[in-house]
């Protein structure tokens, strides 16, 4: 198998870290992007500890300097990416009349400019090399969700983006797909509970009940759909929205 060059953003927790691992089991190289290099390095450190292939790099995905910087490092560390999962997501939560311009912003910023930044990047190379994968994250909040109107609009907006990525890109063998993960417990989600003021326990016990299967997902289940649309397996796959929310979403 042709060893890939995967850059996953947003990946030093939650549901990046997971994909990141998971792409390097599945035999691909990775940089590990996320705003602390630290943390960045702490999870390529561990992949590289299990036998991987990673780096972990520091980038505030939307700031175009950095992005230009990261995805330059990564082809001169690791060789010409051909993979790129757009995970880095922040959450700005309130009602619209507290929304603030600010809440506003900074949820546009990280989603719908980082994404288009690093796609940017990355398809120089993709496009060059006539092979390419991108995974955007989208979320069952782009079907609307109280008190997220940032969030569902910049998630709604990873879908349109996903679409056209994929019209344009379909003739340099670049495939682009989106994930748009349910309920998964991480940081992002604890946070959420914390912020109306339950326990997270309490939250995700709540969440399950209302989900098909009856329970909350974790980063693996958001990993293993990523895996499948950044394979050599997907490549008639593109410009599809995957849910993966333990029931039907559409
Ligand atoms: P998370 O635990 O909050 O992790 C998000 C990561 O993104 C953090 O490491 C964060 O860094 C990083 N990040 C934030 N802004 C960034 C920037 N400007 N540049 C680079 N990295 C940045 O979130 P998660 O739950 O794993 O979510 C991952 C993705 O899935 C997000 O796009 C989210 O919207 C989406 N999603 C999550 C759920 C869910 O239930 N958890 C559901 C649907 C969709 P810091 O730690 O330094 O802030």
């Amino acid at each position: 198998m042709t060893q890939r060059i995967a850059v996953v953003t947003g990946a030093a927790r939650g549901i990046g870290a997971e994909v990141a691992a998971r792409l390097a089991a599945d035999g691909n190289a990775v940089a590990v992007v996320d705003l602390d290099e630290a943390a960045s390095k702490e999870v390529a450190d561990r992949i590289n500890g299990s036998g991987g292939w990673a780096i972990g790099i520091g980038a505030d995905v939307s700031d175009e300097e950095q992005v230009t910087a990261a995805v330059t490092r990564v082809a001169e560390e690791l060789g010409a990416p051909t993979i790129l999962v757009n995970n880095a997501g922040i959450i700005r939560d309130n009602l619209l009349f507290k929304m603030t311009v600010a809440d506003w912003d900074a949820v546009m910023g990280v989603h719908l400019r980082g994404a288009f930044l690093m796609s940017r990047e990355v398809q120089k190379y993709q496009t060059k090399e006539g092979w390419g994968r991108i995974v955007n994250l989208s979320s069952t909040s782009a079907l609307g969700n109280r008190g997220q109107a940032n969030y569902a609009a910049a998630k709604a907006g990873m879908q349109g983006f996903t679409k056209t990525l994929a019209l344009e890109l379909g003739r340099f063998g670049v495939t682009a797909n989106a994930v748009a993960p349910g309920f998964i417990a991480t940081e992002m989600t604890a946070a959420t509970a914390e912020r109306i003021g339950v326990s997270f326990e309490d939250f995700k016990e709540a969440s399950a009940a209302e989900i098909p299967v009856r329970r909350v997902g974790v980063p693996a289940d958001i990993a293993n759909a990523v895996s499948f649309f950044a394979g050599e397996g997907a490549g008639f796959v593109s410009g599809q929205v995957l849910y993966v929310a333990g029931g039907p979403k559409a």
